[in-house]
């Protein structure tokens, strides 16, 4: 039986949608109404070249997309029910992580998602294999008045060691860029980077029925299929109804902590 509650999301997150800054907005493979065939043909084929060189090139992958300006995946501004949720005092304070936070380039001065929710009371590390995006996140954020509560950093999210560990991860478009045979992996790290009482929030994105990757598809059991052996339990997964248009329908918002009475063996 599932032990979890499923919410779906009160009205007011839509209200508070109006208030978001509007910028470009961009799905990994599906563009917005209003977008041109043409834009459409080209933002499809940039996913196949981004593909093409992440599954090619192992090592270096994403590090040549950052450098080639290959980031289909960049939302050009915060992910709206983060900022949402930080605005709301509903994210756990104290230190945080962004795994995979790339550098949202199209909006340079509040488009991170590190920076969104950094503030006095929540330390923020954002941490990135490419090289490329963590210069240039660095570059882009150092004149930010926040800078004393983030870092952002060059670590391979498997092998990294924190000196210290987190209360609040967030996952977005990283467990569907990594490859699916590394999910356990992913949940196992997770757990070892959070403290014991500490909240892992993902945003389940693409659910989906797709081919390939990455993005690879997604779905709530395949996040419960690693994140329940590595101890963790659900505390509510909801509908995101602050997705970004070409994202609808395709995205839910997990709240998940370690189980007292489970062990990651
Ligand atoms: N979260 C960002 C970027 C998503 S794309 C956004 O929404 O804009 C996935 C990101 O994960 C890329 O920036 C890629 O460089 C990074 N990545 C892939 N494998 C990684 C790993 N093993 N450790 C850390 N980052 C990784």
């Amino acid at each position: 039986m599932r032990t979890y509650l499923i919410h779906r999301c009160i009205p007011i997150l839509i209200g508070t949608r109006t208030l978001l800054p509007r910028y470009r907005r961009v799905g990994w493979s599906k563009m917005n109404q209003k977008s041109t065939q043409k834009s459409h043909t080209t933002a499809t084929s940039n996913v196949g070249k981004m593909q093409q060189i992440v599954n090619s090139d192992s090592g270096n992958g994403w590090d040549r997309c950052w450098e080639e300006g290959l980031t289909p995946w960049d939302l050009g501004e915060p992910t709206p029910v983060l900022l949402h949720l930080h605005n709301t005092g509903a994210l756990p304070k104290g230190r945080a992580l962004v795994p995979g936070c790339g550098s949202k380039l199209s909006n340079m001065e509040q488009g991170y998602d590190v920076l969104a929710i950094a503030c006095a009371d929540r330390y923020v590390v954002g941490i990135d294999i490419s090289d490329n995006a963590i210069t240039k996140a660095t570059e882009l954020s150092s004149e930010s008045p926040n800078a004393e509560h983030f870092t952002f950093l060059k670590a391979d999210f498997f092998t990294w060691h924190p000196a210290e560990l987190f209360d609040l991860i967030f996952d977005y478009t990283f467990f569907c860029a990594i490859e699916p045979d590394m999910r356990s992996a992913w949940a196992r790290k997770v757990h070892d980077l959070l403290k014991p009482d500490g909240e892992l929030i993902t945003l389940m994105y693409p659910i989906e029925d797709r081919e390939g990757g990455p993005p690879y598809k997604v779905s709530v059991t395949d996040y419960e299929d690693v994140l329940h052996p590595a101890g963790f339990r659900a505390t509510s997964i909801f509908e995101n109804e602050l997705a970004i248009a070409p994202r609808k329908g395709r995205e839910k918002v997990g709240r998940w902590r370690k189980s007292a009475s489970q062990s990651c063996l």
